[in-house]
């Protein structure tokens, strides 16, 4: 099919791994012209998807959330059986510190108990034997934690590179540089405006992260999101360690910022032994994504070697290299993800799906099946409640 058919079943703004795997997915449905419109290029690491790797975890606190990891596993399986190549490595997660602290990635103690309802094994770990086991050094008196040894890392590029395979093999139509500036929904569809031209398709997908609120700001709606450019600090780790898992540190925040961090071992698809570690603050929030500059926060990037330096023995925590990821979270911690149709902002918007916002990679081949549901069913039977888009009590912000 060429590009000069202006009219799609399904047009799906954004070509990251939400957009290229809701279109893998609408598109191996068969009979569906598929549309991606990606502002940069494919596989551009100028948004969300930066770097190399990320959290692959089963465990929630919130039970609807890690059904849905649980849901997504299999898929995982299939994405790599499709492709031949692994993509999620099970390193194992670790998760320690202040065990009541309540953070964006959840709770320590409340996801123990999740664990044992869902029967999903762990091993709790005391601080001695943290430290012993992993080699971290001078940990406070009461950190404690888990072990989930099917957790892990995802391998980022590998994944995004067999969905862009993958969605142009089940004939999804893949276009680089074109920019969506305005997407018009009405009863019988929606028309989508680029520089170029106008398309007209019977659903869309608003799958384009960070940007997402310039679409939806002409509808006169905003998501209520923090943007946050966060430090990517990759090390050097010193010869002949053992193997370690993904671990991330839950600590009481400080006056200055979460006070959280994790860590990635080497990663196991790579023949170098450096590592990445990362912390997740949620301070010096951007006004809009064009404004992140691809370089951390000396500040930050000071923090995290900080904590190296006090705990990790057996790295160099002399960064080797600096790099930034945009993350955009929903002021709600509860809420996690925006995910759903967007009937209750705007008319016509029934026929607009959105998917932003959240830790979102561990569930790439769950959210394109969601939304290639949502989009093509006009319903899924994943539950997504949560999510859901709803106008709040303040005008035009979507809490
Ligand atoms: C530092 C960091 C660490 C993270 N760690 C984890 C983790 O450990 N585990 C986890 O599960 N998740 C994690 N995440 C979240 C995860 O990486 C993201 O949820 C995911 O990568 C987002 O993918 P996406 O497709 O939604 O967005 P993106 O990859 O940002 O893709 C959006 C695309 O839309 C395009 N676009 C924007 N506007 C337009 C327009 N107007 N027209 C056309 N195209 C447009 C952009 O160019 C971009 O390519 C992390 C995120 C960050 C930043």
């Amino acid at each position: 099919m060429s590009d000069s058919t202006r009219h799609y079943d399904l047009i799906v703004i954004g070509g990251g791994p939400i957009g290229l795997s809701t279109a893998w997915q609408a598109a191996r449905r068969g009979n569906r012209k598929v549309l991606v419109l990606e502002r940069y290029g494919f596989m551009n690491e100028r948004g969300g998807t930066s770097g190399a790797e990320r959290h692959w975890r089963l465990q929630y606190t919130q039970r609807d959330i890690f059904a849905l990891t649980l849901e997504a596993l299999p898929m995982w399986r299939e994405l790599e059986s499709l492709t031949g190549r692994k993509l999620l490595h099970a390193v194992g997660s670790l998760w320690f510190g202040d065990t009541e602290v309540k953070t964006n990635e959840g709770q320590i103690s409340g996801t123990a108990r999740a664990m044992d309802e869902m029967g999903v094994p762990y091993e709790w770990l005391t601080r001695p034997e943290i430290e012993q086991r992993y080699g971290f050094a001078n940990l406070p008196g009461h950190y404690e934690g888990f072990l989930q040894r099917d957790g892990g890392t995802i391998d980022v590029r590998g994944t995004v590179s067999a969905l862009f395979q993958l969605s142009q093999q089940q004939g999804a139509v893949l276009r680089a540089g074109v920019q969506v500036t305005a997407v018009r929904p009405d009863s019988d569809g929606v028309t989508v405006e680029t520089a170029e031209r106008t398309y007209r398709a019977d659903k869309v997908v608003l799958a384009n992260g960070a940007h997402a609120n310039d679409i939806l700001g002409a509808w006169g709606v905003e998501l209520a999101v923090g943007l946050y450019e966060l430090p990517l600090v990759t090390v050097h780790q010193r010869k002949g360690e053992p193997e370690r898992p993904f671990w991330f540190a839950f600590q009481q925040p400080t006056d200055e910022d979460t006070n959280l961090f994790y860590g990635f071992p080497p990663n196991p698809w790579s023949t170098s032994d450096d590592l990445r570690l990362g912390p997740v603050f949620e301070v010096d929030g951007l006004e809009h994504a064009d404004a992140s500059k691809g370089l951390p926060a000396p500040r930050q990037v000071e923090r995290v070697v900080d904590w190296a330096t006090a705990h990790m023995p057996w790295v160099d925590p002399r960064p080797a290299e600096l790099a930034t990821g945009l993350a955009m979270l929903p002021k709600d911690p509860g809420r996690q993800f925006f995910l759903g149709n967007a009937g209750a902002l705007v008319d016509g918007g029934e026929n607009v799906v959105v998917s932003v916002a959240g830790w979102g990679f561990k569930f790439i081949p769950l959210w394109g099946r969601i939304c290639a549901d949502l989009a093509l069913d006009g319903t899924t039977t994943y539950d997504i409640g949560r999510h859901a888009l709803v106008p709040s009590a303040t005008p035009g912000i979507v809490e």
